[in-house]
C-alpha cells in the first residue's frame, strides 16, 4: 500500500502549547475479545488528564489508541477516531511514524537504550523519526530537552555515560527527556512512576505539572494521590462482570475527588475496591 507523505515539520519548530486530543467512540478487540466499548473523551491542550480505574479494565489499551501503538499487537483492531487539533491520526494516508512524532509515550518501565550514552538516548528518536538537526544545533537541544525533564543538573558532566549507569528515576527522566527532543504535542505517560520510589515519584511528579504548559499530558496512573495532585481532569475508568471497558464519569480532578456523581467512582477513589 503506498501512503501519502506528509512532510515532517521542521525540528526548529517552537515549543508550543500543546494540543488538544480528542478520542472519539474507540472501541479496541484483541481478536474475539472487545476490552473498549465506543470511548469518548477529550484532552485538552495544556493539560493534564488522568487515567484511573482497577486493573484490566483499559486505560493501557485507551492510551496505546491514542498514538497507534496498540498496533504492535498483530489481533488489534480498533473503530473510532482519535482527532490530534482536529485532524484523525487514523485518516488513510496518515503517516504512523508522524502520529507517533507528535504523540510521544513514556512507559512505567524507565527503558532508555541502556548501553547508548545519555546524550545519543535524548537524539535517538530523530533518527527513528527521519528528523535531520544540525550538528551544531545538537547540544542545545539535549541540554533543553535534559533540563526540560529536571536531568540536567545531575548528569551535565557525563553525557557520555551509557543511560543505563543511571538511577531508575534518573532513566525516566531520560525517556522523558528524550520523548521531548522531537517536540511532540502531546505525551502519553502509563503509570511512569509505578517502578519508583517516592522521592523520584515526586520529581518526575514536578516535572508533569511543569511539562503541561507546553505539551499535552495523559497519565494512566493507579495512584489516587498522584492523580489528585498533578491533574487537571480525571477519567475514570471500568470493565464490570466481563464487559468491555468504558469511562463511567469524567471531570475536572477536584469535583472527581470531591463531589463524584457515580457511587462506583466516590467507592473506587476513597479506596473501597
Ligand atoms: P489496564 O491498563 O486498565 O490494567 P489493559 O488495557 O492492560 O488494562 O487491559 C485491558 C484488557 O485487555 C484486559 O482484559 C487485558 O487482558 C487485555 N489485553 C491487554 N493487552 C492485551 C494483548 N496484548 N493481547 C490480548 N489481550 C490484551
Ligand atoms: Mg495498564
Amino acid at each position: 500500500m503506498t501512503e501519502t507523505t506528509i512532510p515532517l515539520p521542521p525540528i526548529t519548530e517552537d515549543a508550543g502549547t500543546g494540543a488538544t486530543l480528542e478520542a472519539r467512540r474507540i472501541s479496541c478487540w484483541f481478536g474475539d475479545h472487545k476490552v473498549l466499548e465506543r470511548v469518548s473523551l477529550t484532552m485538552p491542550a495544556g493539560q493534564v488528564t488522568a487515567l484511573i480505574g482497577p486493573s484490566g479494565c483499559g486505560k493501557s489499551t485507551f492510551l496505546r489508541t491514542l498514538n497507534r501503538m496498540h498496533e504492535l499487537v498483530p489481533s488489534a483492531s480498533l473503530a473510532g477516531e482519535v482527532l490530534l487539533d482536529g485532524e484523525d491520526i487514523y485518516a488513510r494516508g496518515r503517516r504512523l511514524t508522524e502520529a507517533r512524532r507528535r504523540i510521544g509515550m513514556v512507559f512505567q518501565k524507565p527503558n532508555p537504550f541502556p548501553a547508548m550514552s545519555i546524550y545519543d538516548n535524548v537524539t535517538a528518536g530523530l533518527k527513528l523519526t527521519g528528523q535531520r538537526v544540525r550538528e551544531s544545533s545538537k547540544d542545545a537541544l539535549v541540554e533543553e530537552c535534559l533540563t526540560k525533564a529536571g536531568l540536567w543538573k545531575e548528569v551535565r558532566a557525563r553525557l557520555r555515560q551509557p543511560g543505563g549507569a543511571l538511577s531508575g528515576g534518573q532513566q525516566q527522566r531520560l525517556c522523558i527527556a528524550r520523548s521531548l527532543a522531537v517536540r511532540p504535542k502531546v505525551l502519553l505517560m502509563d503509570e511512569p512512576c509505578s517502578a519508583l520510589d517516592p522521592t523520584s515519584t515526586r520529581r518526575i511528579e514536578e516535572t508533569i505539572r511543569e511539562l503541561a504548559h507546553e505539551v499535552t499530558i495523559v497519565i494512566v496512573t493507579h495512584n489516587m494521590q498522584q492523580a489528585a495532585r498533578v491533574s487537571d481532569q480525571c477519567a475514570f475508568f471500568l470493565a464490570e462482570q466481563g464487559t468491555p471497558g468504558g469511562i463511567v464519569e469524567h471531570g475536572p480532578t477536584t469535583a472527581m475527588f470531591g463531589n463524584p456523581t457515580d457511587p462506583r467512582t466516590a467507592d473506587y477513589v476513597e479506596g473501597r475496591f
